[in-house]
């Protein structure tokens, strides 16, 4: 069997889904292909009144279908039933995603969909295990938390692994007890649609699950200020996460989990694995060309090594194969955009021109579609335009440190803490750095996500707040009731 297709033959939906029923829409915001530039389509916006409708039917659906009050094993069968259909329609759904994001076919059906089906069982089995406690108190009555579903979740998604990030919000909402008004980012609003109607397939009551498109300004605004919303749960830009809490504040507060953008930085030591260390940051920065809230952007070495360390980086980097995301043999992606691409690409030439040395990449690939050259930037000063912002492309920006207290020094970015990477063979340093770095997700002597979906993920300080995965992530989709019984 192959994957690679043709991308003109892919039949796109271009509708609401609302209720278990596809809604018509009309025409909206103009969508090109990353991997050649192609204009083939657009998204639908929703509306205000649309959105109002999305909530009020799935206010209905958890009325009448009884989801929080069922017997908690059945919503886990339901959901079981779910993933192995998202499973089933793996082919399906790749060629649905690969066509307008970053995704490459073969990674989606080996990577992203296998995972996603994965986290929904993971969060499936939360239903009958996790609820409400007993607590101490005196003999002459009972303590209790008890927990209960919001009611409907507000789930906004970004466009950079739009499956997985609407597995993220699903999953837990609604082992939880909740129903969802999802709107995926306008760039890549298919895949949601598609798991959503399978959702209804396996057996979840219609109107659960619903997907209104559109963008933030107009629909994403609709969803975070609309009152019977109960909780928001958003992942995307730090610049959208603050607006989004100024829209809340605005239209009625309510409890928000903010998955928000990163910064992060791999921190090598003298007596780290040169060669695995070297695969494990090259990796990090190249996988979805740098579009990874994680990527780990900022490498700060020992400066001893770092001689050894850049070559073997940059040998990587250099080797790369492009191809379009409809290509099963394609590992390295196109950039979302025309608008990213340049702003990497002025990212890029402003630093160079701020003193950062082009160690190899800084510029756009030539051929069809949005490709950037993996990039490495030496002599990069902490005031430089590569260390301010996330860049959210393939640039990887290089220090270098005396000792572990500059190494930390420079690991600490004033905006964001979303992970970082540690590279030791030293026990106790591992451990002391990881304690003093300010930061959500550590990893040591690897970078980037496992498939344990027990480990939360989430941001310090600009990062975000909340977590998403692990058992925080069902929690957080929960609210607590404190009960005093008088005996
Ligand atoms: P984005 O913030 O532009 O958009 C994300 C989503 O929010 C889209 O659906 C968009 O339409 C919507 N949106 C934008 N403005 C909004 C507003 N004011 N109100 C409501 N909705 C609004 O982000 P993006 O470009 O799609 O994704 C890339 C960003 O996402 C990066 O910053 C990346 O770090 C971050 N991200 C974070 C995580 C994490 O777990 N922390 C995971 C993936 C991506």
């Amino acid at each position: 069997m192959t994957l690679s297709f043709d991308p003109d033959a892919i039949s796109l939906p271009h509708y609401h889904f609302i209720g278990g029923e596809t809604v018509a829409a009309s025409e909206g915001i103009a969508m090109y292909r990353p991997s050649d530039g192609a204009a083939f389509g657009d998204c639908p916006v929703a509306g205000p009144d649309l959105v109002d409708q999305a909530v009020q039917t799935a206010k209905k659906a958890l009325k009448t279908s009884n989801w929080s009050g069922l017997r908690p094993r059945d919503r886990t069968r339901a959901m079981h039933r779910w993933a192995d259909l998202i499973e089933q329609d793996a082919e399906h759904l790749a060629k649905l995603e690969a066509v307008s994001s970053t995704r490459p076919v073969g990674h989606l059906v080996a990577g992203d969909i296998a995972v996603t089906a994965e986290q929904i069982r993971f969060f499936a089995e939360f239903a009958d295990k996790e609820g409400s406690d007993l607590v101490p108190t005196s003999d002459t009555s009972l303590g209790m938390i008890m927990t209960e579903p919001y009611g409907v979740v507000g789930a906004i998604t970004p466009w950079n692994f739009p499956l997985s990030m609407a597995g993220w919000k699903l999953g837990p909402a609604l082992a939880a007890g909740n129903a969802v008004v999802l709107k995926p980012s306008e760039m890549t609003p298919f895949s949601s649609l598609r798991i959503a109607e399978l959702s209804v397939e396996a057996g979840i009551p219609a109107g659960l699950i619903n997907i209104v498109l559109g963008d933030g300004m107009v629909t994403g605004n609709a969803i975070t200020g609309h009152p019977d919303i109960s909780k928001v749960s958003f992942t995307g830009s730090t610049a959208a996460g603050s607006a989004i809490m100024q829209n809340v504040a605005r239209t009625g507060i309510k409890p928000m989990t903010l998955e928000l953008g990163g910064k992060s930085p791999q921190v090598v030591f003298a007596d780290a694995d040169i060669n695995r260390t070297a695969k494990a940051v090259a990796q990090s920065i190249i996988s979805n060309a740098g579009q990874a809230c994680v990527a780990g952007s900022r490498l700060i070495v020992a400066r001893e090594i770092a001689e050894e360390l850049i070559a073997a980086i940059t040998t990587i980097m250099r080797g790369v194969e492009t191809g379009p995301t409809w290509d099963e043999n394609t590992q390295y992606s196109p950039i979302i955009s025309q608008k990213q691409i340049e702003r990497i690409d002025t990212i890029v030439r402003a630093s160079i021109s701020a003193g950062a040395e082009c160690l190899t990449g800084g510029q756009i690939m030539d051929r069809e579609g949005y490709f950037y050259a993996p990039t490495l930037l030496g002599n990069v000063s902490q005031d430089s335009p590569a260390l301010a912002e996330e860049i959210f492309g393939p640039v990887l920006t290089l220090q270098t440190f005396e000792d572990e207290d500059e190494a930390l020094a420079l690991a600490d970015h004033p905006t964001y803490g979303l992970a970082a990477g540690v590279f030791t063979r030293d026990l106790s340093r591992a451990i002391r750095v990881t304690r003093a770095l300010q930061a959500g997700t550590i990893w040591v002597n690897r970078y980037g996500r496992s498939r344990d979906h027990i480990l939360p993920t989430g941001g310090y300080k600009s990062s975000g707040i909340g977590k998403d995965l692990g058992r925080d992530a069902y929690m957080a989709n929960r609210k607590s009731k404190s009960v005093l019984i008088d005996l």
